[in-house]
């Protein structure tokens, strides 16, 4: 085996977090990891860096303004007040706003961005950020344990240089939050592997394909419980070897989640170690560049062992260490066996009791024949034009935003603080003015009206990664609705908050959909007016340049 230039990115810090007591999340298990690896004589091997932390401006390259300024501010005991009473940011009971929850996002981010610069750059060839993975966290929203999206980060860095992107999940958990970033475009294709049924997200059917562009870039394969090491190379081998070969990315990402691994807490199914860092091996054969996340993993000295294994495979020593445990900070956090390796159980393999592992196989295939004899499938450089801008995620290269760009930042944060500090009534109006239909066309009400969670009649319940069941979003006794995270894969849409301002040639001045330049009268004006009047259709219209993006019918 060829050797790899491999980068590998580690904060000390990021282990010090905590989700809280009894939280099945812990940061720690990154620096378990990172001992190990260290114990075993490989961070000579490679080069070892401490990511620069991401700022919030970075992660709003794909999270909201508000959502994003929200998590830099929240504490523990001012959460209850700015998430409107749980209903919006953090919903239920996975994701709590833990001290440190902004910085240890930030870590996790930062990481994942280097490691997407460090690959654009050709300076390694592999790159390594265990911290991240965090593939559940949404737009606007937290979600399974996920606050920020470091992958949609990384991806959109990547794309920065490369016209084609391969995003691999082998979590137990369906990879969602990366799905939907990526789900209407062909710029980016996402594989996930997971467990599907009565269990969290409750999204990745082989159904969900992708939307408009991106229809057939989107791969699901939805497994049950017992996954062995063969079931599982059984499945990926085949699909993913097709995708390279369909799709020829110019960069891998892959998820490497240890959920999956056999005796997780809150995975089910039955991989071993040596399973697990197949799908490492599998891609370090392609040689093509190849950017290597954590993700989930609940039984934390597998999760230690299995990403120090990883990180063997990605220098190709896989073979050379021993499978005794070399005494570390941790060691008998090992125990009883203090080997490197995750043993596997009897349960049984429910995929192969049904036949279903080789219909999910035949139906993945041939989704990817189909792929490749669609004509509008053509493998060449595509045109490197800002993907983010066409999705609404991005404003403009990060380093180089202009003037307008901050002041519309600015601006953003300004209506949001007021949003914090204000009555109960104008926040209510101002709110229904950026996210509802109601003053807008009838066009716009049944593209995104039918998402909206309005008067109970749509979907308002969301599935905790912690016991699978499906909860309630509380309704605010105030009136301030939720709104739907997943209105893209309803409605073809994506809506992406920036304000309703825009900039005006006349003044040269950034106004608020008001005919007059901003100024302090021209804001309360507009909270007060509640968004409903004919200024608030024109906001409308300059919102709609912004984030939505044609779908082919
Ligand atoms: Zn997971």
């Amino acid at each position: 085996m060829s050797k790899r230039r491999v980068a590998y990115y580690y904060d000390p810090d990021v282990g010090s977090y905590t989700y809280g007591l009894g939280h099945p999340m812990k940061p720690h298990r990154i620096r378990m990891a990172h001992e190990l690896i260290s114990a075993y004589n490989m961070l000579d091997k490679m080069h070892i860096l401490k990511p620069k932390r991401s700022s919030p401006e970075t992660m709003t390259s794909f999270h909201t303004d508000e959502y994003v300024h929200f998590l830099s501010k929240v504490t523990p005991e001012t959460a209850e007040e700015l998430t409107f009473h749980g209903t919006r940011f953090l919903v239920g009971d996975d994701n709590p706003p833990f001290e440190g929850v902004f910085e240890f996002c930030s870590i996790s981010a930062g990481g994942s961005i280097e490691a997407a610069n460090r690959i654009t750059s050709g300076a390694a060839d592999i790159a390594i950020n265990w911290a991240g993975g965090l593939h559940h966290a949404k737009k606007r929203e937290a979600s399974g344990f996920c606050y920020i999206n470091d992958i949609v980060l990384g991806i959109l860095e990547l794309l920065r240089t490369y016209p084609r992107v391969l995003y691999i999940d082998i979590d137990c958990h369906h990879g969602d939050g990366v799905e939907e970033a990526f789900y209407t475009t062909d710029r980016v294709m996402t594989c996930s592997f997971h467990k599907y049924g009565e269990y969290f997200p409750g999204t990745g059917t082989q159904e969900d394909r992708g939307r408009g562009k991106g229809k057939g870039y989107a791969v699901n394969v939805p497994l049950k419980d017992g996954m062995t090491d063969e079931s599982f190379q059984s499945i990926f081998e085949p699909i993913i070897a097709k995708i390279l070969e369909v799709y020829q990315p110019s960069a891998v990402v892959l998820q490497c989640g240890a959920d999956s691994l056999s005796g997780d807490k809150l995975g089910c199914f039955n991989i071993s170690m040596q399973g697990h860092a197949h799908c490492v091996q599998f891609l370090r054969k392609y040689d093509i560049p190849l950017i290597l996340l954590g993700g989930g993993g609940y039984t934390v000295k597998n999760v230690a062992r299995a990403w120090a294994y990883e990180t063997a495979c990605a220098l190709g020593i896989e073979d050379t260490i021993d499978p005794n445990l070399p005494w570390n900070e941790y060691f008998e956090w090992f125990g009883p066996r203090y080997r490197l390796e995750v043993a596997t159980n009897n349960m049984e393999d429910q995929n192969l009791k049904d036949g279903s592992l080789d219909r999910v196989r035949i139906t993945a295939l041939e989704q990817l024949r189909e792929l490749q004899s669609a004509p509008s499938v053509q493998v060449q450089d595509t045109p490197r034009e800002s993907l983010g801008h066409h999705l609404g995620f991005e404003k403009e290269r990060r380093g180089s935003r202009n003037e307008l760009d901050e002041r519309l930042a600015q601006h953003a944060r300004l209506v949001y603080h007021l949003q914090e500090s204000d009555s109960a009534s104008s926040v209510t109006s101002d709110d229904e003015s950026w996210d509802s239909d109601e003053s807008s066309s009838s066009n716009r009400r049944q593209t995104r009206g039918t998402s909206r969670l309005r008067n109970g009649n749509v979907d308002r319940k969301r599935m905790s990664i912690l016991n699978n069941h499906y909860y309630d979003i509380p309704v605010n006794e105030e009136g301030f609705e939720h709104y739907d995270i997943n209105a893209l894969g309803k409605t073809g849409k994506r809506r992406y908050f920036y304000s309703g301002a825009r900039w005006d040639d006349r003044y040269q001045e950034i106004i608020l959909g008001q005919s007059k330049p901003y100024g302090g009268g021209a804001l309360a004006d507009l909270m007060q007016k509640g968004g409903k009047d004919s200024d608030v259709a024109e906001m409308d219209d300059v919102d709609e340049d912004w984030d939505d993006m044609p779908i082919d019918p």
